[in-house]
């Protein structure tokens, strides 16, 4: 049976494939152990869902452990979350004990057994106080995927407390890191799939299904955003700019999400935009199941321009997702968005409803402009945005924080 990394060689290349088995082979056997917030929704549990399978085929003892917590949890770590995204959230003691408290709670639990440990986001940070000291050798790597370039200040200063006591910590973009940290800081774009059911190719018949089962019409353009129903990625504001582009072109608008388990916030925001949607016929607000992932696939196939219209975003897998489907796309000018649309080539940044309607009234008008935007974001992706790249730079950060004080690895 072909190997699974193999597959990946018709779209990367064969020295990508051949360099990864070669970085893999001095750690085989090590335990990478992945701890983060929830099984499903968002895309860090997107990423390990089909990174774990190629680390074990490496020869990776790779494992991921996920928290447990009760609404109050949730309810503190997603105020937590839109406070280091730079919401003006009160934050007070009793968030602090109920934040330590399930961290507690949970290392009785979650056992900190990984050659490797990474840490996933604000949540599960403070398991590093659990960390044995018998445990030498053991690496901890805290990798933050949100959008930390203006934390709240006191709540910065809470989690730099746990924060240094790791041996490195991984940031989305540049601007993400900080400054005072005294671990080092490496920089990873996060990454798609494209043998995945989210981004692999499909057959006209399949997206065509697809449409018919929501009552889309194919023979109109389609604007989409995908995206879980958060306050961040702006779904109002995406129904606003589709209103500014409906008054001269006719389109419709699909929104298409669900939530993530850790995020207590989805049924309210959902709510909203069904209230900002109306009964407009070429409005169309899906809520999808979390395995929506060919759903999902063909929508962005069949959209003609894809939103990301975030306000902050840690990367925004969605926008490389779309790109890889050789869709122009229009995103917010925040976070990891400029990462992957370069303005004007493959899509473009924008800052308002009205920025975003009028770029798409551009993009509707001139498709052959957008196919051309479309064509260059596929290469934008397969040299920057593909799983393989990512699970290469965890290698070599493996590699690096085994060696601290080396200047130069012999692998
Ligand atoms: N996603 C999904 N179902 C939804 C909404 C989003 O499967 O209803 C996926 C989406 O395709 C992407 C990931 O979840 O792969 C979201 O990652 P992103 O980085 O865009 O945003 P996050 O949710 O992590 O803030």
């Amino acid at each position: 049976m072909e190997a699974a990394l193999d597959a990946y060689r018709v779209v990367v290349g064969d020295r990508t494939i051949d360099e990864l088995r070669a970085l893999a082979a001095p750690l085989r056997g090590r335990r990478v152990q992945n701890i983060n917030a929830t099984r499903v929704g968002g895309g860090v549990a997107e990423i390990l869902h089909r990174m774990l399978p190629l680390m074990r085929e490496l020869g990776l003892d790779a494992s991921w452990d996920v928290l447990e917590g009760a609404d109050e949890f949730y309810r503190v770590t997603k105020a937590f979350h839109n406070a280091i995204q730079g919401d003006p959230v009160e934050i007070g003691p009793f968030d602090y004990e109920v934040f330590l408290r399930w961290n507690r709670k949970n290392a009785e639990r979650i056992d900190l057994h990984g050659d490797f440990v990474f840490i996933h986001d604000p949540q599960p940070a403070a398991l590093v106080e659990r960390r044995a000291p018998s445990a030498r050798g053991q690496r901890l790597i805290w990798r933050c995927h949100i959008d930390a370039s203006h934390p709240h200040r006191g709540l910065w200063s809470f989690l730099e407390r746990f924060v240094r006591r790791y041996d490195a910590s991984i940031f989305s973009a540049p601007q993400f890191t900080q400054p005072r940290l005294p671990v080092p800081q490496f920089l990873v774009a996060p990454a798609i799939d494209p043998l995945s059911d989210k981004n692999r190719p499909l057959e006209a018949d399949e997206v065509r299904a697809v449409l018919e089962r929501f009552g889309i019409d194919p023979a109109r353009p389609i604007l989409l955003q995908v995206s879980r129903f958060d306050r961040f990625k702006d779904p109002v504001g995406v129904i606003q700019a589709y209103r500014m582009v409906k008054a001269t072109n006719d389109c419709q608008l699909v929104l298409a999400g669900g939530g993530a388990s850790d995020d207590p916030e989805g049924a309210e925001v959902l709510a909203e935009v069904r209230d900002a949607a109306g009964n407009e016929p070429d409005l169309h607000v899906l809520e999808l199941p979390p395995d929506a992932h060919l759903t999902i696939n063909a929508l962005q196939r069949a959209a003609t321009v894809v939103f990301q219209k975030s306000l902050r975003e840690g990367f925004g897998l969605t926008v490389s997702e779309a790109m890889w489907k050789g869709r122009p796309v229009i995103g917010g000018a925040t976070g990891g968005i400029p990462l992957q649309i370069l303005d004007g080539l493959t899509g473009y940044l924008v800052s308002s409803p009205e920025g975003a309607a009028f770029r798409a009234r551009y993009l509707l008008n001139h498709p052959e402009a957008a196919n051309e935007m479309g064509r260059r974001g596929i290469e934008q992706v397969r040299q920057n945005f593909l799983l393989t790249r990512n699970l290469c730079d965890y290698l070599l950060i493996m590699h690096a924080v085994t060696r601290a004080e080396a200047t130069t690895i012999r692998l």
